[in-house]
């Protein structure tokens, strides 16, 4: 079951040439898009189904700097101003507010480790309060229990993931850049070793510079041109209950249930963390490399089944370029929710909140989360392919990080200095250090 998402228009028609094309219609690959055409070049971002359709409208909204890895917490800090400017850039509301982020606790280990990253967090500027016994049962009455403590992030917030990357679409095309749906990449041409085209179900596009943003689906598009990318995702299940449910915090993490305010005064529901991994092909090949994130994951993971394998984004396939590929054959990476899960999480959700005991669920959806084996996103050019570049593995963290990520990518692509160290993200890392330090959270 898709999750809510506006719908846009695309550009009338495909151009035979662009400065720069960009596959993949997610938050990072729309607002790559936008800060090129923003820029006054001339870019095209082809999409195999509906933009934003994939983990970028099916994930809670949160654009945090709470508890990031200290290689992502520039970037968020970045991005949060960035979504800021977006309703005054484009004339829409992409739903982006500094509502705070709130998170509560009764286990001393997870507030030890919350307190922590406040002391490194003020060591970058980074604003957060750790909250005592008596402030955190405060801010968390609609609980009605005692907490033993809690951290809160005032300059945190949320954005609306059922309209946010069609907003930042149309900003596309109104700052002279193009965006075609149902339009996908089968692959590259290439002359003398470097980028001389995209090969789209509809045509080619002559052009230098490819980023490529195509979440989930990246390494089985990089196999084709015999480029190695380790990548795993897993199926993560949330739902959405109808307006109703009053007195509550806007986005509240808690180890037994998470909820964030929804822009229709509904709720979305979730347990941080709890997915399932369905094994593919993809999954088998690079294994080996995901063991430190799994093994620090697993108490949150459960085996899943052949969803993955049917979905055909982890295939190990080569396919010809004159033919239907698997991208065409799976327009929306749409999985089925685990409803075992969906039902643990309303009734856990009830059981803190009663008030959601009055309102029904509206909806219910599941999303691949396409990870590295770091947990950090890959942000840069392939080595050997020149004018190819990889933007993909965001880890469960890339929608409050897309306009940092996009920004980036523009900067690289534009020769500009980038606005934050880029270095952290380099592809070639995980060929040497594929066993480095997974991300905290
Ligand atoms: C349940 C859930 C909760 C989450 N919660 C949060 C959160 O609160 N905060 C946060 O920051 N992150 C969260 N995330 C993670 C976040 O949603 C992702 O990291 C982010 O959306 C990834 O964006 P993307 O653009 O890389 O990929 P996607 O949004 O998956 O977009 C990739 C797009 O590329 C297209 N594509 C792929 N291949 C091709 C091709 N060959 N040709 C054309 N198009 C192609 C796909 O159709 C897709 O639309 C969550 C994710 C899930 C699933």
């Amino acid at each position: 079951m898709p999750a809510p998402l506006m719908q846009i228009e695309s550009s009338p028609a495909l151009p035979r040439e662009a400065e720069v094309v960009v596959i993949g219609g997610g938050v990072v690959g729309a607002f790559t898009a936008y800060y090129l055409a923003r820029r006054g070049i001339g870019v095209a971002l082809v999409e195999k189904g509906r933009v934003g359709a994939e983990q970028s409208s099916r994930n809670w909204g949160w654009c945090r700097q709470q508890n990031r890895d200290a290689r992502e917490l520039p970037m968020a800090t970045k991005s949060l101003d960035l979504w800021e400017r977006v309703a005054q850039e484009t004339g829409e509301d992409a739903g982006f507010r500094r509502c705070g982020l709130l998170y509560l606790s009764q286990d001393e280990g997870e507030l030890a480790g919350w307190a922590n990253w406040r002391d490194f967090a003020r060591t970058v500027g980074v604003e957060t309060h750790v909250l005592s016994a008596a402030e955190a049962t405060e801010r968390g009455k609609a609980t009605g229990r005692a907490w033993k403590g809690g951290v809160f992030s005032p300059t945190d917030g949320t954005a609306d993931p059922s309209k946010a990357v069609p907003v930042v679409a149309r900003g596309i095309m109104a700052a002279g850049g193009t965006v075609h749906q149902h339009c996908a990449a089968r692959g590259l041409e290439l002359s003398a070793g470097r980028v001389s085209g995209v090969v789209t179900e509809v045509g080619t596009i002559r052009t230098k510079t490819v980023v490529m943003a195509g979440g989930a689906w990246t390494s089985s598009f990089c196999h084709q041109l015999g480029i190695r990318f380790p990548q795993a995702s897993v199926r993560s299940s949330i739902l959405a209950v109808a307006p109703g449910a009053t007195g509550l915090p806007d986005a509240l993490h808690t180890a037994q249930v998470s909820l964030t305010k929804r822009a229709d005064g509904g709720y979305t529901l979730a347990i941080s963390g709890r997915a399932r991994v369905d094994p593919t092909p993809q999954q088998i090949r690079f294994s080996r490399e995901f063991v430190p994130m799994f093994a620090r994951r697993w108490r949150s993971l459960a085996p899943g089944g052949l969803e993955g394998w049917r979905q055909g984004h982890e295939t190990l396939a080569k396919w010809p370029l004159d033919g239907v590929t698997p991208m065409e054959r799976n327009r929306i990476l749409d999985p089925a929710p685990d409803m075992g899960q969906i039902r643990l999480t309303y009734r856990r959700a009830c059981e803190l909140l009663p008030a959601f005991a009055r309102v029904a669920i509206s909806d219910a959806w599941a999303g691949y989360i396409d990870s590295t084996p770091d947990g950090v996103p890959v942000i840069g050019e392939v080595e050997g392919v020149p004018g190819f570049i990889l933007a993909a593995g965001f880890s469960g963290h890339g929608f409050g990080i897309g306009p940092g990520a996009g920004h980036v990518v523009a900067d690289i692509v534009s020769g500009r200095e980038p606005i934050v160290d880029p270095r952290p993200y380099r592809p070639e890392r995980l060929k040497t250090a594929a066993w480095g330090k997974v991300a905290e959270f």
